[in-house]
């Protein structure tokens, strides 16, 4: 589904003597199908922003469309249609049993067969890459850091939301968590026209699930476009380049060396390989 925001201010304590502008004049669209990365350093806005997406907050001005239908005509469907994955979602987790926890949105709300609640269970675990029938009958407290996280966003999943919001997903998570994360992201994209926002202050980790790049600065949007453009716009930034991902700006650089990196490439082997085939090209020149 695309989400697109236009011209949204949001004010914390609205109308008080303590009221802090927080989003500046935000405006981007985001199409079906694809994820963007909110990259900024903390307090930027970010969290704010994602809370606004799922009616968490309300625009103090500004408007949010998901495939043309203002948000605030959704109504109590918007947090099903929009899920939030906030930091650490483990933390959330308090059932007795793996299933337990991941169908606790389900049947503490209207009610499912019994059927309908396995399948679900089951299509979840598929898109975080968890084993229902290994690990369903086991204490969450019993996983490993990673495994409890995907129980949670597993959980998210439940109401089969068409966007999913997951604010700084990757942060503790060693390699091979990163990894399912990124593969997840991957299967939930791909089962169906869905979108994906990741927040994060450090993109690195991420890049590879990445269609766009938005980078937020003090409440403003101050770059939207692919991982490349991003890169090349604020290469020079000094402010900012610290926080833009390493390996985009390192192919941005090569690219301006004219070694040929495709914009799409951000994987580490690949970047070696094109480097060492121009420096042998050059060897064999001599
Ligand atoms: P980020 O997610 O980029 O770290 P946030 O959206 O959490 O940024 O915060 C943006 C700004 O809003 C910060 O200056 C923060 O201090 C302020 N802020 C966040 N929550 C509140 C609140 N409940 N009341 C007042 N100011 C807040």
């Amino acid at each position: 589904m695309e989400i697109r925001v236009e011209n949204l201010n949001y004010h914390y304590n609205n109308g008080t003597p303590f009221a802090r502008h927080v989003l500046r004049n935000i405006s981007f669209t985001v199409p079906s199908g694809k994820v963007l990365g909110i990259l900024g350093p903390i307090g930027s806005g970010k969290t704010t922003l994602v809370r606004n997406l799922n009616g968490l907050a309300s625009p103090t001005s500004g408007r949010i469309f998901i495939d043309n239908v203002n948000i605030t005509q959704i109504g109590h469907g918007l947090r099903k249609k929009v899920a939030l994955v906030f930091q650490q979602p483990e933390k959330q987790l308090f059932e007795e049993t793996v299933f337990a926890d991941i169908s606790f949105p389900l049947v503490s709300g209207v009610d499912f067969e019994e059927e309908d609640v396995n399948l679900r269970v089951r299509q979840a675990c598929a898109i975080v890459g968890l084993d229902i029938d290994v690990i369903g009958d086991q204490n969450p407290f019993d996983l490993s850091s990673g495994e409890k996280r995907r129980v949670a966003i597993a959980g998210a999943l439940i109401n089969r939301p068409d966007i999913l919001i997951l604010d700084e997903p990757a942060a503790n998570l060693d390699p091979p968590s990163l990894k399912a994360l990124n593969r997840m992201v991957d299967e939930f994209r791909k089962s169906g026209a869905r979108t994906v926002i990741i927040v994060s202050h450090d993109m690195d980790c991420i890049l590879p699930s990445l269609d766009l790049l938005a980078v937020m600065k003090a409440g403003e949007m101050v770059a939207f476009g692919s991982v490349s453009e991003v890169c090349a716009q604020l290469k020079d930034n000094n402010e900012l380049r610290p926080i833009l991902p390493t390996i985009g700006l390192l192919a941005e650089e090569l690219r301006a060396r004219n070694i040929p990196i495709p914009t799409n490439n951000f994987d580490l082997q690949l970047i070696k390989k094109a480097i060492m085939d121009m420096l042998s090209a050059e060897r064999s020149l001599k």
